[in-house]
């Protein structure tokens, strides 16, 4: 992509209504523009992450099993009803009423809508285990909207939900998902801490919520220290679940079971939300399969949560300096940017042009920013959108015969000929 084609507003003020560094970075690397309060336009640039999570999330979901689907934003309120939530939800539900006086709502979530899919379709044992999940707009009206799309009122969320015939199968499925978040969030480079979030009692309402860590996290986090050295292959519940995680308010000093020392506290964001709650929604909408005996089972259920807009910002907030973001390469907008540091030279216009092809020959996400610009403006723009690495253009470095590369994350610059510079970056 050449930035001259490209929308990339990026602003060199810092907005004075954005309190936290992810909102700030969001704004003024022209990721996203405010439409109204909670409510955000995803600009190209910050559209490009978006997706890029979206498409980690769907391989790990899918890896496990899980079906893609996507239901509407609207839903009608008499599927509220049959569950009972109507009215016990609250201010937070967005209610309307189409033009022939149907009550409808804008979807917080969507249990009734997929238990009204299962009880339809699905009649027998042998159709589950069965989970469904969706990539779809939430409205929720926040009572302080805040941080940018950290806590939005219209939020993009990952949400799954499981169908199993008994509590046996459900605690099964409910270990697969918990699994499949924490290499879901590796691949972003985060560690994700699952906090327990139900009261513990067996057979009752299982409950996690994965946090990660950044001082300007809303919940107040207790963990092993354990947690920070965790890598890839030693996620799996066996391990995690050993391991001491509490939300502040859970956390009672006396009754720790690891000692001070390997005790961290912490704040966290919430990225990540999973439930078993048995039959509390197919039991009052009817979600029944006949059993092998001929008998009749309500389906046991579960939902996962992942908030994937508000991932975008935690991976801001776990990745940045003061000049701006560093990317985590699984997730960055392009891999590459390229600055050519004097516009108008033939020399360097003739080796940036070489690069910018050979990169896009190649399937590498390049931004080339081939402004008419300083150079100033061109390494600041360049550091504020993060981009993992910088293929550095430049009259001086032409006359040596090099490139320069730099690595955005460790900062560790070098010059370099061409061809091992495309090496390093490829
Ligand atoms: P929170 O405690 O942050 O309000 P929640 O418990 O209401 O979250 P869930 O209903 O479990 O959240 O939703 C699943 C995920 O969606 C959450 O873990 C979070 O990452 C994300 N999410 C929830 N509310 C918002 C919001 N207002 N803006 C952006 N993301 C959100
Ligand atoms: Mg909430």
């Amino acid at each position: 992509m050449r930035l001259t084609h490209y929308f990339l507003p990026t602003l060199k003020e810092t907005p004075a209504e954005a309190q936290i560094a992810s909102h700030r970075l969001m704004l003024r690397a022209g990721m996203i523009n405010q439409t109204t309060a909670g409510i955000y336009t995803w600009l190209p640039l910050g559209l490009r992450v978006m997706e890029k999570i979206e498409k980690i999330i769907c391989e790990e979901q899918d890896r496990i099993g899980c079906h893609k689907v996507l239901m509407p934003t609207l839903q009608p309120a008499e599927l509220w009803r049959q569950s009972g939530r109507y009215e016990d939800y609250g201010k937070e539900m967005l209610r309307f009423k189409d033009r022939h006086e149907r009550e409808m709502l804008y979807g917080p979530t969507n249990e009734e809508v997929i238990t009204d899919i299962i009880r339809q379709y699905v009649k027998s044992y042998r159709q589950v285990p069965q989970i469904l999940y969706q990539i779809q707009w939430k409205f929720r009206d926040e009572v302080r909207p805040r941080f940018g799309v950290m806590r939005g009122r219209e939020f993009l969320m990952k949400d799954g939900y499981s169908f199993d015939i008994d509590f046996e199968s459900a605690k099964k499925t409910y270990e697969r998902i918990f699994e499949s978040y924490l290499r879901t969030f590796a691949r972003m480079d985060l560690t994700a801490i699952p906090v327990r979030a139900d009261s513990g009692a067996i057979g009752g309402d299982m409950s996690h919520e994965f946090q990660i860590v950044a001082p300007t996290g809303e919940s107040g986090i207790y963990y092993d220290a354990a947690f920070d050295n965790l890598t890839l292959d030693q996620m799996t519940l066996e391990n995690v679940g050993k391991l001491y995680a509490a939300a502040d308010e859970k956390h009672d000093p006396a009754a720790c079971p690891i000692s001070q020392d390997k005790l961290k506290s912490a704040r966290g964001i919430e990225i990540g939300h999973i439930f078993y709650f048995g039959t509390k929604y197919s039991e009052p909408l009817g979600a029944k399969v006949v059993g092998p005996d001929g008998q009749i089972i309500t389906l046991e259920m579960g939902s996962y949560g992942i908030g994937v807009s508000r991932l975008v910002a935690a991976i801001i907030e776990a990745n940045h300096d003061e000049q701006g973001i560093k990317w985590p390469e699984s997730v960055a907008p392009f891999k590459v940017g390229l600055l050519n540091l004097k516009m108008g030279d033939k020399r360097t216009e003739t080796i940036a042009e070489s690069i910018y092809h050979s990169l896009n020959e190649r399937g590498i996400e390049v931004l080339y920013d081939d402004r008419d610009e300083r150079a100033g403006t061109k390494f600041a723009d360049m550091d504020l959108i993060g981009l993992p690495w910088q293929l550095i253009v430049g009259t001086k470095t032409i006359e040596a015969g090099t490139v320069e590369v730099k690595n955005r994350r460790s900062g560790e610059r070098s010059e370099v000929p061409l061809e091992q510079a495309l090496k390093m970056v490829i």
